[in-house]
């Protein structure tokens, strides 16, 4: 049959408008392109198949599959459907009108804005449809034959929008074959690994098998001899291997959450997120009316505190990947989660700014938030001991979640972890019960095992448990907790618990307290004196509780900023222990003005604060320094 043209058009006014700006603004992520013309020819195969089931066509066979081809010598790459077709009036009616106005709208909406605008905006994430292969290549043919038997036809289009139709163009079979002759400049994209990785990444789960047909490889040169031919001949004797689809048309999200294995789960994880360790669990969203979106969510081993905040929850519009981390339709803090969500009802044609005061995509996320706090409440609830084990690692991301959002922190704050210094948990509300007899509405915790292990030994003498909060979060969680149910958490170091107050004569002396403010060179010591049930301790430092939480957020501060933190008097308190011998005596020898109490005060005060933080060098160098001359004079 020969060709013959019968139509030529332009779609003049139109296209100096669209094709530049196809060029220019969907430039940052040109491969989209491959998406949206695989995605049509999905749709094309899912048209034909519904008419199929709705008993409208007949005889339609079920080896539905979409072929990707390139070819580096021809410079095309060809995706080819067997689904629906189009006919004449079909295709210039969607490809000529309907989806160049569409694309004008789109243009008019964002006409005005800066391009940065229009890049970040709905075009970088959603495409353009059919159009965006003008993106990467300078002529796009149609080859379409309608499932209906009318005739076949060509339609050429140049990247100026200048297009013809050839009529009864030779095209046995049904369907419709786009062909991208590639730019000069976009050459890269005939290439084997980069096609295969634009098709991993976007057609990875679409619901028609999609094969992929690269550059021929080359026939064998010469006729190997000896064992070598044999072999060879053998392999060939072989049956081929059957190609394989590059997707997966059945994904697991889609699946009912009663058909799956937990090794199902486990292993769709590794896939596709590549991580070879386990997550700590997984939630199989499966929302219907009204919200209609499945999902798999992750939470995924977190080693340290801020290792991979970043997680990955991966958008999808019927099985067709859209982004990762779209952070209007996830709630921020579950951003840190990895996962696969399928929004089938997601206006997604619509800019980020709908979607961010859309309904549907707040409902979506109040969703997701209570699936997430169920499934730790029914961990709490049935596995206590592996939410206890697991907890070291949700730790984090529960406490940030709660920090943005107050309604999960209500829904999940009964069920919230405190980890003891000791290695085990306990829940605020059990603390405070398991505490009652000794303190009330108190919880206290160490910042530092080590370095408060003098105050938290105490505590513990006396029978006190105390929670170890030794995260950047853990301060602002805390507050938020304080707040909430009007109870206090203090650091060990903040006050003497009553539980350590011991019974003893009252003691204190004026001279004493004048000596300890001139030794710690700080006129605004307060110097109190309590009977200590440990006698052995003759003083410990405390720092209010608030003014070292005001420090060390202004600490925090300034290293964000990259500056030196600032020195702030904190309002710190030497108790001295009236039931320590050592006092005692110092007191009497500081009341008789004795040179030696001097010294000795100096040393009970340096070794407070060697207990309550790490000594600055010039105090450490005084430490030390005073130390020996005391061991030398021991010696005389
Ligand atoms: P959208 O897919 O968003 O409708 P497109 O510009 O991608 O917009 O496509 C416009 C229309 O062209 C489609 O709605 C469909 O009717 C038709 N079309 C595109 N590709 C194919 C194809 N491979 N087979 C049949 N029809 C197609």
């Amino acid at each position: 049959m020969s060709e013959q043209i019968t139509e030529k058009g332009g779609i003049s006014v139109q296209t100096e408008h669209i094709f530049p700006i196809i060029k220019k603004w969907l430039y940052s992520e040109k491969e989209i392109f491959l998406r949206e013309i695989v995605s049509n020819a999905c749709d094309a195969v899912t048209k034909l198949k519904r008419l199929g089931s709705l008993g409208q066509v007949s005889g339609i066979e079920d080896s539905f599959k979409i072929l990707v081809k390139a070819d580096k010598e021809a410079k095309t790459i060809t995706v080819s459907d067997n689904g629906i077709g189009m006919t004449e009036e079909e295709l210039k009616k969607y490809i000529c009108q309907i989806a160049l106005s569409g694309a004008l709208d789109f243009i008019q909406k964002y006409e005005g804005e800066s391009e940065d605008a229009a890049k970040n905006g709905i075009i970088g994430h959603f495409g353009l449809g059919f159009y965006s292969s003008f993106m990467v290549s300078d002529r796009v043919d149609i080859i379409t034959r309608s499932y209906t038997g009318a005739p076949a036809l060509k339609w050429s289009c140049n990247d100026a929008g200048e297009y013809e139709i050839t009529p009864d163009y030779d095209k046995p079979e049904r369907g419709t074959d786009v062909v991208m002759h590639i730019a000069e400049d976009e050459e890269e994209y005939l290439e084997d690994g980069k096609l295969l990785e634009i098709l991993h990444r976007y057609c990875a789960f679409m619901p028609v098998e999609i094969y992929f047909e690269g550059e021929k490889k080359p026939e064998p040169e010469e006729k190997q001899d000896g064992e070598e031919a044999k072999e060879a001949e053998e392999k060939e004797a072989k049956e081929p291997e059957a190609p394989k689809p590059i997707n997966d048309t059945h994904p697991l999200w889609q699946k009912n959450p009663s058909d799956c294995t937990e090794q199902e789960y486990l292993d769709f994880y590794h896939k596709v997120f590549g991580d070879y360790r386990d997550p700590l669990f997984y939630i199989h969203l499966n929302a219907d009316y009204p919200l209609n979106f499945r999902g798999i969510l992750y939470f995924p081993r977190i080693n340290h505190e801020y290792e991979s905040l970043e997680g990955q929850v991966k958008l999808y519009y019927n099985q067709v990947f859209v982004a990762d981390n779209i952070k209007e339709v996830i709630p921020e803090y579950l951003l840190m989660l990895k996962g696969v969500l399928d929004c089938p009802e997601l206006p997604l044609n619509v800019s980020r700014s709908y979607l961010q005061n859309s309904g549907y995509v707040a409902k979506i996320s109040a969703h997701i938030t209570k699936k997430v706090a169920d499934k730790l409440i029914s961990l709490f609830s049935t596995e206590r001991e592996k939410y206890e084990k697991l907890w070291t690692d949700l730790k984090t991301f529960v406490e940030y979640a709660c920090l943005r959002d107050r309604k999960f922190y209500d829904r999940v704050k009964n069920y919230v972890l405190l980890p003891l210094t000791d290695g085990a948990f306990m829940t605020t509300e059990e603390y405070l019960e398991d505490a009652k007899a000794v303190h009330e509405n108190v919880v206290y915790y160490a910042s530092d095992k080590v370095a408060q292990a003098q105050y938290i030994a105490m505590f513990h003498a006396q029978g006190i448990k105390v929670v170890l909060l030794d995260k950047l979060i853990d301060a602002q969680f805390i507050s938020t907790v304080e707040g909430d149910r009007g109870i206090k958490f203090y650091r060990v170091d903040a006050d003497i618990a009553g539980a350590l107050k011991g019974e003893g004569e009252e003691y204190s002396s004026e001279a004493l307290t004048a000596l300890f403010k001139k030794v710690s060179g700080n006129e605004k010591l307060g110097v109190s004196y309590q009977n200590l049930k440990d006698a052995a301790i003759p003083a410990i430092l405390n720092i209010s509780e608030q003014s070292r939480r005001f420090e060390d957020m202004m600490r925090m501060y300034a290293m964000g900023n990259g500056e030196d933190a600032p020195s702030m008097p904190q309002e710190a308190t030497l108790v001295l222990n009236a039931n320590s011998p050592l006092i005692r005596k110092l007191g009497e020898k500081a009341e008789n003005g004795s040179e030696d109490a001097e010294k000795t005060a100096k040393q009970v005060y340096t070794l407070a604060l060697l207990a309550q933080r790490q000594l600055t060098a010039e105090e450490l160098r005084a430490f030390l320094s005073d130390s020996y001359g005391m061991l030398e004079k021991q010696m005389e």
